[in-house]
């Protein structure tokens, strides 16, 4: 198997070339030509020759030959036809990678698994299209894909948000229900030169190490996540408002009241000061008067 010689500006450049390639700002297209941020990635991904990878978005190849190198098999889903003859091209010495031309949010991920793992979890590694970052990742999660863990580089504001706890302005509805799956850790900061194009925004490598458990027991994770999304919703008001706001949350105000006093924090406490466990604990609360 040959080595990556894809990740830096001349041979990037020469591929688009070769190919008259057009980069297509609807797919969220901006290619990696650093190769330490490269290997950071694969490093902090803890690759080994027993792992199945699922690289979304491999663009011409850049970090699947890296993959390729690393991993035992990697599947690589593309949207753009475009790219399907260059990945071709420079993924040839790699008797290892497979590539599937569709919208990764179409792919049944649990199928190639299964059918690929024997259903044993997998690693995701991506250089993610930032404009569906989201739901990617929650997707993954909450389709209870067998995942191990998943490396990606995105927005720098969105890993802040995705690893802040309770008290700063990032803590949200994404850094809940990320951490409610997985354990998250910034990898690097990665500035626009290292692309091409260069992007508006900084990047960042975050790796969610998928928890075996999740970290609290929730009697109904979905009423968890409703009382989550209606409190941040509405970030400025009291959590009691932003609750009776809630198109998703049927309950007479003095119940809410009365659940969210008994969290012993006040009534006039916001959604932003609460923690994991304290949402899981209101949430059991509401489900019990429901
Ligand atoms: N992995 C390459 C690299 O690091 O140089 C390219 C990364 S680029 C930020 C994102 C890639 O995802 C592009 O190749 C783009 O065409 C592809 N993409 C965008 N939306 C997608 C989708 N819904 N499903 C699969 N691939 C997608």
């Amino acid at each position: 198997m040959k080595e990556p010689f894809l990740g830096n500006p001349q041979n990037t450049i020469a591929v688009l070339q070769k190919y008259n390639f057009t980069f297509q700002k609807k797919f969220g297209q901006n290619f990696l030509i650093d190769t330490h941020v490269l290997d950071k990635i694969i490093d902090s991904a803890q690759i080994t020759k027993d792992d199945l990878v699922l690289e979304i978005g491999p663009g011409i190849g850049t970090m699947t030959q890296y993959l390729a190198y690393a991993a035992r098999q990697v599947i690589a889903v593309e949207i753009d036809k475009a790219l399907i003859p260059i990945l071709e091209d420079t993924l040839s010495a790699y008797d290892n990678v497979m590539v599937i031309n569709d919208d990764v949010l179409k792919v049944d991920i649990a199928a190639l698994a299964d059918k690929y793992n024997n259903g044993k979890p997998i690693k995701v590694v991506a250089n993610l299209p930032y404009y569906i970052t989201t739901p990617i990742i929650m997707g993954l999660f909450e389709s209870h894909i067998p995942v191990e863990s998943i490396t990606v580089m995105v927005q720098k504001e969105v890993a802040d948000r995705m690893q802040v706890g309770p008290g700063t302005k990032d803590y949200g509805a994404l850094s809940l229900a990320v951490q409610y799956y997985a354990e998250p850790y910034i990898v690097a900061n990665v500035p626009p030169n290292c692309f091409m194009p260069r992007p508006k925004v900084g990047s960042a490598v975050i790796r969610l190490t998928r928890h075996k458990e999740p970290p609290v027991q929730v009697k109904n994770e979905k009423l968890m996540f409703q009382i989550i999304r209606a409190s941040f919703n509405q970030r400025r008001k009291t959590l009691a408002n932003g609750l009776n706001n809630s198109p998703e949350i049927h309950l007479p105000k003095e119940v809410i009241t009365e659940a969210i006093e008994s969290l012993g924090k006040g009534a006039s406490i916001r959604g932003e000061a609460l923690t994991l466990q304290e949402f899981a604990a209101l949430s059991d609360m509401i489900s019990d008067r429901l």
